[in-house]
């Protein structure tokens, strides 16, 4: 019986560091991959990396807290990435399947929209914000476009709507967590990260969020 419990520890013992072994390779993998990414300014396998940063992120990220890197240049590379591996699906799927969640932090301060339990912050369209008319010109399109007050609102949006695809703006934890929980819930994200962070009249490009609401759709030439 000992000699069992002995052999039965031994081999436990050698199965926890073959997985130790496999999970630094896979680590060392994913580093080597961001640095030459970022090196050559392109993704090298992309899918493989966004799968291999989802899956070891909170090791990678307390490696580049060991080492003192910008957490944030991580995620800003993994929302890239994101992109870059869901755009063309994006860009196929019908508009009517599409929607887009914004943060009500990027609203005018003196914004007079109310609030709908059901389905976020109502833009009253008053033109404080550029909300206004980015808000006409996707619904023109045929998008449904939400202004919502945190992450509760956006799983509550997503069950009701069950879309196909969504397009986000956000802070770096709000849109990378948010694109990550799209993807498992098989909903195809698009996301443009905020150009100011706060908690009131925050920026954002809507130049990218223009070109991304285009995606798959021929924009209007002009006059
Ligand atoms: S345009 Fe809409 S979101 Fe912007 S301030 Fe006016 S009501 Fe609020």
């Amino acid at each position: 019986m000992a000699i069992f419990t002995a052999s039965l520890f031994e081999f436990i013992g050698e199965v926890f560091i073959y997985v130790l072994a496999f999970v630094a390779l896979l680590v060392l993998i994913a580093l080597l991959q961001l640095v030459v990414s970022m090196r050559v300014h392109k993704f090298v396998f992309p899918r493989f990396q966004s799968v291999l940063l989802d899956l070891l992120h909170p090791i990678i990220r307390a490696l580049f807290d060991i080492f003192r890197l910008d957490p944030d240049q991580l995620d800003a590379l993994d929302i890239r990435l994101k992109n870059i591996i869901n755009e063309e699906a994006f860009a196929k799927t019908p508009v009517q399947d599409r929607i887009i969640v914004l943060p009500q932090c990027l609203r005018s301060i003196e914004c007079p929209a109310q609030l709908s339990s059901k389905d976020g912050i109502q833009c009253a369209e008053c033109g404080r914000c550029p909300i206004d008319a980015f808000k006409r010109d996707a619904e023109e399109l045929g998008y449904k476009l939400y202004i919502v007050p945190g992450g509760t609102f956006v799983r509550r949006i997503i069950q009701d709507r069950r879309p196909k695809a969504v397009l986000g703006a956000g802070c770096f934890p709000d849109l990378i967590e948010g694109m990550r929980a799209s993807e498992k819930a098989g909903i195809i994200p698009q996301g443009v990260l905020l150009d100011t962070l706060g908690c009131v009249e925050t920026r954002v490009s809507w130049d990218r969020l223009y070109d991304k609401l285009y995606l798959g759709i021929a924009r209007r030439q002009g006059p």
